[in-house]
Formats: structure tokens, C-alpha cells, sequence
């Protein structure tokens, strides 16, 4: 809840605003005058991770930072790229999936890809969706809905690929080979 009074208003315009703001609670106050970008949303026990478009930030409470997702310096590096790095590169990718590319660099809902780019990125997000609609839950009886669940399956492609990325060529530095 970002509230911005700026531009010219005519004074109607601005008795609403602020009648808006009297009501708001305690909280929503708080948040108005609040930078977002430096607001902690979530508890840190909750086991989970998020991307926030519109502070173009990710976030991982203190709860996602464990076994079985990060495993610390006493197993092998490879459980942790597998696990935190893949989650850490799925946040990463919904900065760019079909609803976080609209938002630019400061979190502002303003287009900044090109037509062309947008026009490449749509034809190729056909694949994913016709890929993931062709998944079939015989329990449910049910198949994917592609459309729908696009956001997630790009980022779910994007931090695998990521994360094994970074995983692949931390072990040619460490084994100190050439990819
Ligand atoms: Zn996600």
C-alpha cells in the first residue's frame, strides 16, 4: 500500500485522499510512511521465499535457511545448489517471468522490454504453456493448466538452470579446470 499525492489535485481530490488516510489502521498508516523497499513482510520462522515486484526485492526468512533446503559447510555443496540455489534462482526469475517483466528496476508497473523482445519472449512462453498443459494428475483426473501456472514454471525452469549454472562452474574453479 504505497500512497502517492503527487500532481496537480484538485481540492475535492485531496479531502478524499485524506479522508482515505484517516481511516486507514494503524498498520496501513505505518506502511505509508514507510519505505517498502526496507519493510520486512514476512516472519522469520515461515518456511518459505518470495519475490515482491513491485519492491523488485527477494526475500528469504530465516526458516527457509535450513535443512532441507540449505545445508550449511558440513554436507557437500551440491545439496545446497540443489536445494537453496535452485530456490534462490526461481525467486531470482520471477523478475522476469510473464507478470514481473512489466515492472521496471524500481518496482514501477512501466513496460521496459522492447516490442520486439516482448514478442519473442510471448512466442516462446507458448512452448512452456503447451509443455505443462500436456502434464496429466490422473488422481485429479485433471491436466495443468499451462496459462495459469506460467509464472511459476518459468521461474521453476530458469532457477534449475541457474542453479546448476553456478553449481557447474564452482566446481571447475574448485577442480580448477576449463568449461
Ligand atoms: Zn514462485
Amino acid at each position: 500500500c504505497r500512497l502517492f499525492i503527487a500532481g496537480r489535485h484538485s481540492q475535492e481530490r485531496l479531502v478524499q485522499y485524506l479522508s482515505v488516510i484517516e481511516t486507514l489502521n494503524q498498520e496501513d498508516r505505518r506502511l505509508v510512511h514507510h519505505n517498502l523497499a526496507n519493510w520486512w513482510f514476512t516472519n522469520p520462522t515461515t518456511v518459505n521465499a518470495f519475490y515482491s515486484a513491485s519492491t523488485n526485492q527477494i526475500r528469504f526468512p530465516a526458516g527457509e535457511l535450513q535443512k532441507p533446503f540449505f545445508w550449511g559447510t558440513e554436507y557437500p555443496r551440491s545439496l545446497s545448489y540443489g536445494a537453496i540455489g535452485v530456490i534462490v534462482g526461481h525467486e531470482f526469475t520471477h523478475g522476469f517471468d510473464n507478470n514481473g517483466r512489466k515492472y521496471d528496476k524500481n518496482g514501477n508497473l512501466d513496460p521496459w522490454w522492447s516490442m520486439d523482445s516482448e514478442e519473442k519472449f510471448k512466442e516462446k512462453t507458448k512452448c512452456m504453456i503447451n509443455q505443462y498443459s500436456n502434464y496429466y494428475w490422473k488422481k485429479a483426473g485433471l491436466n495443468v493448466k499451462g496459462k495459469r501456472t506460467l509464472g511459476e514454471n518459468i521461474a521453476d525452469n530458469g532457477g534449475l538452470r541457474q542453479a546448476f549454472r553456478v553449481c557447474t562452474a564452482m566446481f571447475a574453479v574448485i577442480l580448477q579446470i576449463k568449461l
